[in-house]
């Protein structure tokens, strides 16, 4: 069986322990299976990525010794493929324009459940509670006013039918146990697929690379799990692969807090400039040598 996975870092600050954890685990994973490992640069964020931390990207995984299979893939290379994913979904008639601003979806969620459900865009929205009329949109966007391409779970499940309730996916726990876990897009309620202005969120673009590239194991960080649960409905949607995946845990620092890109004393290069050599690193973070 062939075996591909992927390291998908966002060039937004320095990586650090944690950012090392998940590309070690990927790289060792893909090494041991015979198979490949990807590096992937997620950068669609345009006004908070940097060139500056994408070289050090490449710098820091070569100093703790990853080499990567194939030409590392630049999402911003990319955005009329996700506008092509959007459009498809368009046709299909389960994405809509939303015109609320971001402070009015939180305003309209602050009820909304907190944990799981919180999601990369950070509030759930649930949806309108009715369609926006054909004339009001065509008003709003003769106007100029700025929109989000969402993705409709109301929609999505009516078009679906039974096998909304059927999406699933497979989690891979320790390397070996395999646990079917049924999809829940609803945590996330209607994502942003897109907006009018930037043209794709981390959920469309990932998915659609993920399939392009053959990914066959997604291996990350438990804190993107509440996505897994949309990104199967969007691979159902888009007729494409659900891959195996594994969300591992997120290394915390003496305090309990998770590493953050904030953390300066924990980024590798603050690390590698200490004197801390890649085999520290691995102990550190309790990996084999
Ligand atoms: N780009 C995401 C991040 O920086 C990771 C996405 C993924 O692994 O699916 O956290």
């Amino acid at each position: 069986m062939s075996f591909v996975t992927r390291f998908a870092p966002s060039p937004t600050g320095l990586l650090h322990l944690g950012h090392a954890y998940s590309a070690m685990l990927a790289h060792d994973a893909a090494r041991a299976a015979g198979g490949k490992f990807l590096l992937r640069i997620e950068d669609i964020d345009t006004t908070r990525c940097r060139p500056e931390f994408e070289s050090a990207i490449y710098e820091d995984l070569s100093w703790l010794g990853l080499s990567w299979d194939n030409s590392v893939r630049r999402q911003s290379d990319h955005f009329a493929d996700y506008a092509g994913a959007i459009e498809t979904l368009r046709a299909l008639g389960v994405v809509y324009r939303c015109f609320l601003t971001r402070r009015e979806i939180s305003e309209q969620s602050l009820s909304a459940p907190h944990g799981e459900g919180e999601g990369a865009d950070g509030v759930v929205y649930k949806g309108p509670a009715h369609p926006m009329s054909a004339d009001e949109e065509q008003a709003r966007l003769t106007r100029g006013e700025a929109y989000a391409w969402r993705l409709s779970i109301r929609y999505s499940q009516d078009l679906l039918g039974e096998d909304f309730a059927r999406l699933d996916f497979v989690e891979q726990r320790n390397g070996s146990d395999n646990e079917h876990i049924a999809a829940r897009p609803e945590l996330l309620g209607d994502v942003i697929l897109g907006r009018k202005d930037t043209l794709a969120s981390y959920h469309i673009a990932v998915v659609h690379d993920d399939a392009l590239q053959g990914v066959t194991h997604v291996i990350r960080g438990e804190d993107l799990r509440a996505s897994t649960h949309v990104h199967v409905l969007l691979q159902k949607l888009l007729n494409l692969p659900t891959p195996t995946y594994c969300h591992h845990k997120l290394l915390t620092g003496h305090d309990g807090k998770r590493y953050a890109k904030r953390d300066k004393s924990l980024t590798l290069a603050a690390l590698r400039e200490a004197g801390v050599s890649p085999a520290d690193i691995r102990t550190r973070i309790g990996l084999p040598a």
